[in-house]
């Protein structure tokens, strides 16, 4: 079997999404594989792989499996459900798409056997309704899989049962965020839940629910076929399996990368031929906009949820948004910022009416109207949004509002000192 790259082995092949082609390079090997297992030994195997979810936050993904309630009375006696999250929405994320649209059947094989660990029989994987294509694809394949006789009653002969629905979002980032997303799947306005109880215990239906992310259960198939020290092998200990870095912005050849976590910068930058020639490294983020971004000197930080972590940041979602010396931090900061206010849901207020604020700042200093007092006033509002709503949307403005003025408070105070964005439309680096 092809064990590495893992998660992107089969995007070259042809038709990669076709249940032929998968079949032919080991799909649906694993499936035989882990109903010989017991689901309890399928939980303690993804335990001991030490997967980490790959939606952002890096949960150990056996422990999660491990705290749906079992057994025929109490909560246990409940239905499960295993919920993909396929929202992908992080500003600088694209890795859950492409792996949805060119290996489809990877995630449907892996939705089988984590359904089968936690006993659920009915599994939804609610896709970006933007992403038409990726909706079609992983329906196609749901059907494929049906016909084959992967899905549906008495799979393989094994007894179990399992239903998969292709749920198609409606384009709101907050319903990438968990809870959201299971309101939304019950018919409501995607809004968070608070947290406890988390969705394991009372999730969708209030039933213990168990909400992956599409890379994540992805690595399954390939973790029962090639064994949990096989897995731990490819990256570091505590952080171990690869990673799909989506490398984007001015770098010479944006795109897919898929190496071991921990891999640096520095590395990632070899395989993406570079920045642009004649410019420079100026600030990037580890993983997307909600996480603190970093400046040339973290090019050698090692890109896996310990490391990063220990250098102030968060892992999240891979996605490297490089900048140079011709991009303006405030500048791009604005625009993460105004995101963040048009897709807070509003249910929080110092989400709502933080997140509103942040953005009156930026628009005056953009413009040349912001006094030398409403930069620490972003720091101030910064303090009265982070932890004091539902869900961590708010937080991610913080973190990038925050880093952005830790890092590059000068170029604030020449916004001030010039009337505006000094940062020419031909790119120069103004004079600091
Ligand atoms: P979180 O740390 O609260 O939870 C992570 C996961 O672990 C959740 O599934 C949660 O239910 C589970 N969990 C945590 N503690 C638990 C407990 N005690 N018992 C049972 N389950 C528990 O993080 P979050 O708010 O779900 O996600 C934040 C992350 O999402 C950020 O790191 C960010 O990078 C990422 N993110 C990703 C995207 C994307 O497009 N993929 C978009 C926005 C944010």
């Amino acid at each position: 079997m092809p064990l590495t790259p893992v998660l992107s082995a089969r995007w070259g092949a042809e038709r990669p999404w076709s249940i032929e082609t998968y079949r032919d390079l080991d799909g649906y090997k694993a499936l035989p594989k882990a109903f010989k297992a017991t689901p309890d030994e399928l939980i303690e195997l993804v335990k001991n792989s030490s997967l980490r979810g790959r939606g952002g936050a890096g949960f150990p993904t056996g422990m999660k499996w491990s705290f749906v309630p079992q057994g025929d009375s109490g909560p246990g006696a409940k239905p499960k459900y295993l919920v993909i999250n396929a929202d992908e929405g992080e500003p600088g994320t694209c890795r859950d798409l492409p792996l949805m649209m060119n290996d489809p059947h990877a995630l449907i094989e892996g939705c089988i056997i984590a359904s089968y660990a936690i006993r659920s029989h009915f599994c939804a994987i609610y896709i970006r309704g933007e992403a038409i294509h990726a909706i079609r694809r992983v329906r196609n394949a749901v059907a494929e899989a049906y016909e084959a006789g992967f899905l549906g009653k008495d799979i393989l002969g094994s007894g179990f049962d399992l239903d998969i629905v292709v749920h198609a979002g409606a384009g709101a980032y907050i319903c990438g965020e968990e809870t959201a997303l299971l309101e939304s799947l019950e018919g409501r306005r995607g809004q968070p839940r608070l947290k406890p109880p988390f969705p394991a215990v009372a999730g969708l239906y209030a039933s213990p629910t168990v909400v992956n992310n599409v890379g994540t259960i992805a690595s399954v198939p390939s973790i029962v076929l090639g064994g949990a020290d096989w897995y731990k092998e490819l990256g570091p200990e505590k952080s171990p399996g690869t990673s799909i870095y989506s490398l984007s912005g001015r770098v010479k050849r944006p795109g897919q990368y898929e190496a071991p976590m921990g891999t640096t910068l520095r590395e990632l930058l070899e395989m993406a031929g570079g920045i642009r020639e004649g410019h420079e490294l100026k600030f990037w983020t580890p993983g997307g906009s909600s996480t603190p971004s970093f400046t040339a000197a973290e090019i050698d930080v090692p890109l896996d949820f310990d490391s990063v972590a220990a250098a102030g940041s968060l892992n999240g979602t891979s996605a490297v948004m490089i900048f140079d010396d011709s991009d303006c931090n405030v500048r791009a900061t604005m625009k993460w910022i105004e995101f963040y206010a048009h897709e807070s849901c509003g249910k929080c207020t110092p989400c709502r009416e933080g997140n509103f604020w942040l953005v009156q700042i930026y628009e005056r200093l953009e413009n040349g109207e912001a006094t030398a007092a409403e930069v620490d006033q972003i720091l101030d509002i910064c303090d009265s949004i982070g932890g004091r709503s539902f869900c961590a949307l708010a937080d991610g403005a913080v973190a990038c509002a925050q880093s952005s003025i830790k890092n590059f408070r000068d170029e604030y105070l020449l916004h001030l000192e010039y009337g505006g964005c000094p940062f020419h439309e031909t790119g120069e680096q103004p004079e600091l």
